[in-house]
């Protein structure tokens, strides 16, 4: 049984994600930060569904605590499907931001890609087979008001995306970012109201953190063999 590992499984689209790729067939490890709670229940749905999960927690932006604990979850058998999904948005116009606010971005979406990702990465290339998946977003593509640093996160991703689809596509592993649209979880409660998702969305609704995890899951599967480096946006029509 192929294991994956789901960061940010505890939030909205993680979760969707985490529940479709146990549906799928992997052994899922579904990760929290704050919320090990919420991600021990998870657990418990995807094992009352018959899926096979464990729950576990650390900060992505913590480098140390995270290869301790991937190096010892990689003891004996590689992680093949890693889904980088962890990601935090602080929002200011950019003569309002603080150092804080751009570090902290940064610090969880682009510098905790490379803390989960890189001590993952030998065990999935030895094993000839694996797929990360980065969960992005539209501001990486277009940008966003409000969210330069949250737009430079993502952007940088996708760079990385492509960068290391070149590396490791030889190796059997395959590197491609979900960017999505807006999509009714709690990071956009209060910042979107149901009139300007009309006005911005072509199909005049948020999308479902399962219209994600289907991508995902997509992605995740052999069917998706011959394809790497590639930005998949998942936005109702948005761009
Ligand atoms: P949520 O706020 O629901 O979930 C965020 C997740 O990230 C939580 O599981 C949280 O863990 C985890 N997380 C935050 N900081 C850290 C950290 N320092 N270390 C480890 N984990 C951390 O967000 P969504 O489900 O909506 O978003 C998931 C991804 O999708 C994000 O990358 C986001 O940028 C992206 N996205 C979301 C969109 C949307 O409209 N919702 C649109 C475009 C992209 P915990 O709660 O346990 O602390």
């Amino acid at each position: 049984m192929k294991r994956a590992l789901v960061t940010g499984g505890s939030g909205g689209i993680g979760a969707a994600i985490c529940h479709r790729l146990a549906a799928d067939g992997y052994f899922v490890y579904v990760h929290a930060n704050r919320n090990l709670a919420k991600a021990q229940a998870l657990v418990e749905a995807m094992l009352a569904d018959g899926g096979q999960a464990e729950a576990l927690a650390f900060d992505v932006t913590d480098a140390d605590a995270s290869r301790a604990i991937l190096e010892t979850l990689i003891a004996d058998a590689p992680i093949q499907v890693l889904v980088n999904n962890a990601g935090i948005h602080d929002d200011a116009v950019f003569p309002g931001m603080n150092a804080a606010q751009w570090h902290r971005v940064l610090d969880v979406s682009l510098n905790g890609f490379f803390n989960v990702t890189q001590p993952l990465t030998m065990a999935m290339i030895r094993s000839r087979w694996g797929r990360i998946i980065n969960i992005t977003s539209i501001a990486g593509l277009t940008g966003n008001r409000g969210q330069v640093n949250y737009s430079a996160a993502k952007g940088a991703l996708h760079a990385a995306t492509k960068a290391l689809s070149l590396e490791l596509a030889s190796r059997g592993v395959t590197v491609n970012a979900v960017a999505p649209g807006i999509i009714q979880t709690d990071m956009i409660d209060g910042v979107f109201d149901a009139k300007a998702i009309e006005s911005m969305v072509p199909m005049k609704r948020a999308g479902r953190p399962e219209e994600v995890a289907n991508v995902v899951s997509f992605l995740a599967s052999e069917q998706a063999s011959y394809l790497t480096g590639q930005i998949i946006s998942v936005n109702g029509g948005m761009i």
